[in-house]
């Protein structure tokens, strides 16, 4: 079983991602992580990256397409895989399928991830975390219950992604709604498109995920 997550960053697609990993065994590839990794060792790839994702703009496709293969190619993938993040234009999905048929694979399903603008942008330039024990917040859902203290170890600094702020999430939000629409259309052509309802609680969307991988 192949699966693609579609869905804004703030959706809540790679918790659900996590989920599914340790259930199903499916291989979970957020290729944000990877890049993240790959930006952080300061390696040649990493390095063209990072200089798009710091102003907000997508990665280019050769970038992220070496990057998928390398994984797929070289992680334990038996029961199939999660893509998180990827693709995200449909030059990259006809990469995909191109790529995936000289491996003899293909994607069975790609779910929806559908969250509303206002509470994303609330939930990712709400994000912060404690600098000592890395305990993550949100100003808006999950603020801390003593001001300006850790709940669990009582530090008072705190710190947030510098691509965190309101005004670089709703130009990726943008960024992400122009190239998703087309791919969306894409894959429902295809009859693989499953629309998931991402406002619910975390074990509801996880059933429907379930529920509708095992017809
Ligand atoms: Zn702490």
């Amino acid at each position: 079983m192949n699966l693609i997550f579609l869905g804004a960053p703030g959706s809540g697609k790679g918790t659900q991602a996590q989920m599914l990993q340790s259930h199903l065994g499916l291989y979970s590839i957020s290729t944000g992580d990877v890049l993240r990794k790959e930006v952080a060792n300061q390696s040649e790839i990493g390095k063209v990256a990072k200089s798009f994702m710091d102003s907000g703009k997508l990665v280019p496709d050769e970038v992220v397409i070496d990057i998928i293969k390398n994984t797929i190619t070289q992680k334990n993938c038996t029961q199939g895989f999660i893509l998180d993040g990827f693709p995200r234009t449909i030059n990259q999905a006809i990469e995909l399928d191109k790529m995936l048929s000289i491996f003899a694979k293909k994607i069975d399903k790609v779910f929806n991830f559908e969250v509303g603008d206002d509470v994303l942008i609330k939930r990712i330039s709400g994000r912060f975390s404690c600098k000592k024990c890395g305990s993550v917040y949100n100003r808006y859902f999950k603020p801390e219950k003593k001001d300006g203290l850790c709940d669990a170890c009582g530090a008072s600094e705190f710190e947030s992604r510098v691509d965190d702020n309101e005004e670089t999430v709703k130009n990726r939000l943008q960024v992400y709604y122009q190239s998703s629409f087309p791919l969306i259309e894409f894959y429902k052509k295809k009859n693989l498109l499953v629309s998931i309802d991402a406002l619910k609680i975390a074990p509801l969307i996880f059933e429907h995920l379930l529920s509708s991988i095992d017809s």
